[in-house]
């Protein structure tokens, strides 16, 4: 074999023996200046030394001092873990990072009603509490798991929602603003019926889909309902969707039909029925199930004039705008100016201005949203309550 370099003092078995030491040693592979004072040679020499046996370790057909340039590399990788032992190098697996049992949390309170920054709202993230900037904005580390978030202000309605943390997140979040036009009693009868009910605390029932309507067109004596009272019926429910869900949703499909219909989710079937139904000294002009999918909307067509207007159908547009109300997720309000007030001999069908913007806000949260402002923490499913 070529010898590259000059020849050296010392011989290649004997070099790398001095290196192997030398590493010992010095705890580290050495470079040619430390090998040079640690061999007392040259600097020259000392890097000739080094790559002979550099060569050597490249050469295949070498393995007697292969092994010895092995050994080098294995006292060099164990120096550093105080390994003595010229034994081959082993495999390691290093260790994995400690799992991380935290996360930050960041984000920004919004008022649903007007989009403008909530300053000063105490946020609750379960072990940490903190308040928002004037930008509304909020961030802290919190430990993994799911906690139910709460906002507290003099200024909004308590609200709470659930909330996973396993991993840094943006968690913005709206909560009602009592500013800006919003009565918390109006909205209590609107969506909880205390109007009915004065300790009534309903869950949030709305619709989640664009409604489908089948109108049946004859009574359940097989008698024909006029063209006037059906038309009339449909283009009430095609205006008041849009109105009655803050603008979420329209009328999807509205068929027609002498056949009774079984129930179908995602459609409200309307029914009219020529009987008188007694209500306390009054009679009931229609009923329907509130908020339901599928959902029914009955209308008594001849139980009394005071359920009609002069020039209208046979059941009165109000009172279709009414039983819509129930249909689509509302419960009786005071005020006759009120579609959702009791029936006075109003003919007019338009929403008063309350019943708009708290409606519009009860289409913004989930089915389930529970008094005051609290989102349910999973889906759950209600059982139909019918009101007339
Ligand atoms: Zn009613």
């Amino acid at each position: 074999m070529a010898r590259a370099g000059r020849k050296p003092k010392y011989t290649d078995e004997a070099a790398a023996a001095l290196f192997v030491a030398a590493t010992r040693k010095l705890g580290h592979v050495p470079n040619s200046h430390e090998f040079a004072r640690y061999a007392e040679v040259s600097t020259a020499t000392a890097w000739v030394m080094m790559k002979n046996l550099k060569l050597r370790r490249t050469c295949p057909a070498c393995h007697g001092t292969g092994w010895i340039a092995g050994l080098v590399l294995a006292i060099a990788l164990n120096a550093s873990c105080g390994g003595e032992s010229p034994t081959a190098p082993t495999s390691v697996t290093p260790p994995l990072p400690p799992a991380p049992t935290t996360a930050t949390v960041s984000g920004h309170i919004t008022a649903l009603n007007g989009g403008q920054p909530l300053a000063n709202v105490s946020v609750n993230l379960g072990a940490v509490t903190l308040q928002t900037d004037a930008a509304g904005g909020f961030s802290s580390t919190v430990p993994f798991g799911t906690t139910r978030v709460t906002l507290e202000a003099a200024s909004i309605v308590p609200r709470s929602v659930m909330a996973a943390v396993n991993v840094n997140r943006t968690l913005n979040l709206d909560a009602i603003s009592l500013s800006g036009g919003f009565n918390l009693n109006f909205y209590r009868q609107l969506v909880r019926n205390t109007f009915d009910v004065s300790a009534g605390s309903e869950p949030l029932r709305r619709w989640t889909q664009h409604p489908s309507f089948y109108m049946k067109i004859s009574d359940e004596d097989g008698a024909d309902i006029d063209a006037k009272s059906l038309d009339a019926t449909e283009q009430t429910i095609r205006r008041m969707v849009p109105e009655w869900t803050g603008g979420h949703f329209t009328v999807a499909a509205f068929e027609r039909g002498t056949a009774v219909r079984e129930s179908r989710v995602g459609w409200i079937n309307i029914n009219w029925s020529n009987r008188s139904i007694a209500l306390g000294a009054s009679f009931r002009c229609g009923d329907a199930f509130v908020g339901a999918s599928p959902g029914t909307m009955n209308l008594y067509y001849k139980t009394t004039a005071f359920c009609r207007c002069p020039g209208q159908s046979e059941v009165g547009e109000r009172v279709v705008a009414h039983e819509l109300g129930h249909a689509l997720g509302f419960w009786h309000v005071a005020g006759f100016e009120n579609v959702m007030g009791q029936n006075s001999g109003v003919c007019s069908t338009a929403l008063s201005a309350l019943e708009k913007y708290h409606a519009a806000i009860a289409y913004r949260r989930p089915v389930g949203n529970l008094e005051p402002d609290a989102d349910p923490s999973s889906a759950i499913a209600l059982a139909p309550m019918r009101v007339q």
